[in-house]
């Protein structure tokens, strides 16, 4: 058996592994690099059973649908088999269709090409074992920023490879994690994990629930709330819906977010309450859900009483970096009550990032706004947790991170296998 790490030994981002057993092949992850790193997108070889050659003995899994995990998709072997959870499959497709419609037409292309392939992706429940040739990928429903992402258990030749992808413990799900490792991943042989948040030692992290009640108490001492967000960022949006509902202020998003929630709500209501928002509710009430309609970048047009009864109420309104939101906020920024909060990671408006983005930058520029947000990678605490408690026969391979050697100094006794892009390790 051979693992692989194609690329993602020193970065975060753009992960790919490959793990090899008697000529079958199981990738995961194939997304592109983080901003910052593109450079060397053009030095990724061709890679057989993916990128070239034969794929009639390989597969690949995708974690969870962030772009460093999913986004060259459309790169790989047409026949290749591709496996995604069925909810983050549902929710890619929203995304990537409303990509395909900006006017870059490089960038549509490009997105066009990806819905294409989604519709060959098989989607898959958690603990749904599949087998490609001799080796068995079951998938582990986990805790990430991401919605419906896993974590993949592989198997042969005797011997058990627990594949982390991008994972917390500080989410809704926190209390599911180490019960979940414990029951099973037992008999692990290696795990190849996540580090993101390895060089931040000291990070204490705030948990979803505290973040959530936090935005409760905002919305009760200000009515007018606008909240950036990233779009599949589901457990912190639905956290927003129940925060606002309690401050009795009205939740208010857009069609295209409308349909990612309604998507989650179809398939994970049953689970959770916390997944079920009443959207179709006639009855006047403060927290409720109000879907606004547009058509491009034009301006949001409010049905009849529709204005005046969020100005009474107030609101939370998840809103993106377009026109269409510039001209609410320009309009609101003229009220005292009106407060704007930032709820993604601050490097994408810090212009000593390398993932800084100008343009978001440049929209939030006018305002002032307020950080509210937490990470959706593991913190070290839950790094070790986890790794005593599915304490690994062979070792840890550290990918995902930017500092891989910082493994060795954090989580002793366990053996740490520093592995190099593209170097196979035989296991
Ligand atoms: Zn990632
Ligand atoms: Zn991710």
């Amino acid at each position: 058996m051979k693992i692989i790490i194609h690329r993602g030994t020193h970065q975060i981002g753009g992960c790919i592994t490959e793990i090899e057993s008697n000529g079958y092949k199981v990738f995961i992850d194939f997304g592109e690099q983080l901003p910052g790193n593109e450079s060397a997108d053009t030095d990724l070889p061709a890679i057989e059973g993916l990128t070239s050659g034969d794929v009639s003995k390989s597969a690949l899994f995708i974690t969870h649908y962030h772009g460093d995990h999913i986004g060259k998709i459309s790169e790989t072997v047409k026949d290749l088999p591709i496996y995604a959870g069925k909810t983050a499959l549902e929710i890619y497709k929203c995304l990537e269709t409303r990509l395909s419609y900006i006017p870059d037409e490089n960038e549509a292309v490009k997105h066009k090409k990806i819905i294409e392939r989604i519709k060959t992706i098989n989607g898959f429940e958690a603990l749904q074992q599949i087998k490609i040739g001799e080796i068995t990928v079951t998938p582990l429903f986990t805790d990430h920023s991401a919605f419906d992402a896993y974590m993949f258990i592989v198997e042969a030749e005797g011997k058990r490879i627990l594949h982390t992808g991008d994972f917390r413990g500080h989410g809704f799900r926190k209390k599911g994690l180490i019960p979940m490792l414990k029951k099973y991943a037992k008999d692990i042989d290696y795990i190849i994990s996540e580090g993101s948040n390895i060089l931040r030692p000291n990070a204490t992290i705030q948990t979803e629930q505290e973040l959530q009640k936090e935005f409760e108490k905002k919305f009760k001492n200000n009515k007018y709330n606008f909240v950036f967000v990233s779009s599949t960022n589901i457990d912190r949006i639905f956290a927003l819906y129940h925060a606002s509902k309690r401050a009795g202020r009205c939740f208010v998003c857009d069609d295209y977010q409308t349909d990612i929630l309604k998507t989650v709500s179809k398939n994970h209501k049953k689970r959770s309450v916390f997944y079920n928002i009443n959207y179709e509710q006639k009855i006047p009430h403060a927290g409720r859900f109000f879907e606004l309609k547009r058509h491009g970048g034009q301006p949001f047009s409010f049905v009849g009483n529709l204005k005046p009864y969020l100005d009474n109420h107030g609101f939370c309104m998840i809103i993106r970096s377009n026109p269409a939101f510039r001209v609410l906020l320009d309009e609101y920024t003229k009220n005292a009550d009106t407060k704007i909060y930032y709820s993604m990671w601050k490097g994408y408006i810090d212009n000593k990032s390398p993932a800084f983005n100008d343009n978001t930058a440049k929209f939030f520029e006018p305002y002032e706004i307020e950080f509210m947000h937490t990470s959706g990678h593991a913190d070290i605490e839950t790094l070790k947790n986890v790794f005593n408690t599915v304490n690994p026969k062979c070792g840890i391979i550290p990918i995902h991170t930017e500092a891989p050697e910082k493994f060795n100094e954090l989580f002793l006794p366990h053996k740490i296998i520093p592995i190099k892009d593209g170097n196979p390790l035989e296991v």
